[in-house]
């Protein structure tokens, strides 16, 4: 019954976009007379002509503020062994100079690929490193709740990643937390996916307690506005958030191509090199694709499409081919980690996580 479901919907013409691959059943998309879909023509307003010199010069500006802080590390990265943070590790490091520490959210789902490359780069690049994780029972019961809830479960790990991160700046005074984030490749539109505290606490209270929750909740919104009030003032600590990417070109190649040359990174044993630091990634994107008709990859190689990082013509082959490959293993191992069933699977197509943010 899956089966025939899911192939069924793989079958199903799309109407694209003519510029990028976005097809029709893509979250309130708005074509052009010539078939453009809006997220081209917002991409050409955001990042096409974009001035990277002077970005590059507000970065050194910012890199050079947070080494004269003169504190223990100028800088933290969250730090997943994946490419893009493994790059940012690398530029922080090779390129700014900046003392640096590597800090890891263990979300209990970290592959061995990803603790090989953990290891291996910041020995390389002599890094400082420290990993925090909540116990698996309670990583366990939350990704559950938030499948059997919103039809995914990414959250709790997106927020501990955040949390643990902010905690750790606090902790030893560090001026900078610089992120490998890119909204401009990596965003898939909050439609299909996006959180806050509130959806956060609403269904994480159902599993663990108020102590508990403390992994995982940032500071409120009210809380921030008063911190960031404060600060102007110079009555408390000054702490910048950047990503990476807002501020230097990010092109997957060049990743790539830096991170095998200088730094020994390992790919996925299927030769992937996306998501390679979650065990399960490929079922993350599975659920997109039974809920939307298209998964991750047709939002990432859209976005490198308008970056000119790719052709139309291999991001529409290459996306095909990507989502349709099996995930038996995958999934296996995700019901019998968390004990959740087929038709709790099948049902995640028909919830969704906006009524909760
Ligand atoms: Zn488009």
């Amino acid at each position: 019954m899956a089966k025939s479901q899911n192939a069924l919907h793989g079958e199903k013409l799309m109407n694209r976009c003519t510029r990028c691959i976005l097809p029709d059943t893509y979250p309130d998309i708005v074509f052009d007379s010539e078939g453009v879909c809006h997220k081209c023509h917002e991409a050409e307003r955001r990042y096409v002509h974009r001035d990277i010199d002077k970005l590059s010069r507000e970065l050194l500006g910012i890199v050079n503020w947070a080494k004269s802080q003169k504190r223990r590390y100028d800088c933290i990265v969250p730090f997943s062994g994946g490419k893009d943070s493994t790059y940012t590790l690398y530029t922080c490091i090779e390129k700014f100079r900046l003392k640096t520490l590597a800090v890891n959210f263990n979300n209990g789902l970290r592959t061995e690929e990803a603790l090989r490359n953990m290891d291996t780069i910041t020995r390389n690049l002599g890094a400082a490193y420290l990993s925090y994780g909540p116990p698996w029972n309670i990583l366990k019961k939350l990704y559950k709740e938030f499948l059997l809830n919103t039809g995914q479960f990414c959250f709790p790990c997106d927020m501990g990643i955040w949390k643990t991160v902010q905690r750790t700046a606090e902790q030893y005074d560090v001026p900078l937390i610089v992120s490998g984030f890119s909204a401009q490749i990596e965003s898939r539109g909050s439609k299909i996916y996006s959180y806050n505290n509130r959806l956060f606490k609403t269904i994480a209270k159902n599993v663990m307690s108020t102590g508990e929750l403390n992994d995982f909740l940032s500071e409120a919104a009210i809380a921030q506005k008063i911190a960031r009030r404060l600060k102007r003032f110079r009555l408390t600590r000054y702490r910048r958030q950047i990503s990476l990417p807002e501020y230097v070109v990010w092109d997957d190649k060049i990743i790539k191509d830096t991170l095998y040359r200088e730094l020994n990174w390992q790919k996925r044993a299927d030769g992937s090199s996306d998501h390679i630091d979650c065990l399960f990634a490929p079922m993350k994107n599975y659920l997109v694709v039974q809920k939307w008709g298209f998964g991750e990859k047709t939002t990432k190689y859209s976005a490198m499409v308008r970056a000119s990082q790719m052709t139309r013509e291999d991001a529409l082959l290459q996306s095909t081919e990507e989502e349709r490959r099996p995930i038996q293993d995958a999934m296996e191992l995700f019901m019998q980690k968390l004990g959740v069933t087929n038709e709790d699977i099948l049902h995640a197509k028909t919830k969704s996580h906006l009524g909760y943010l």
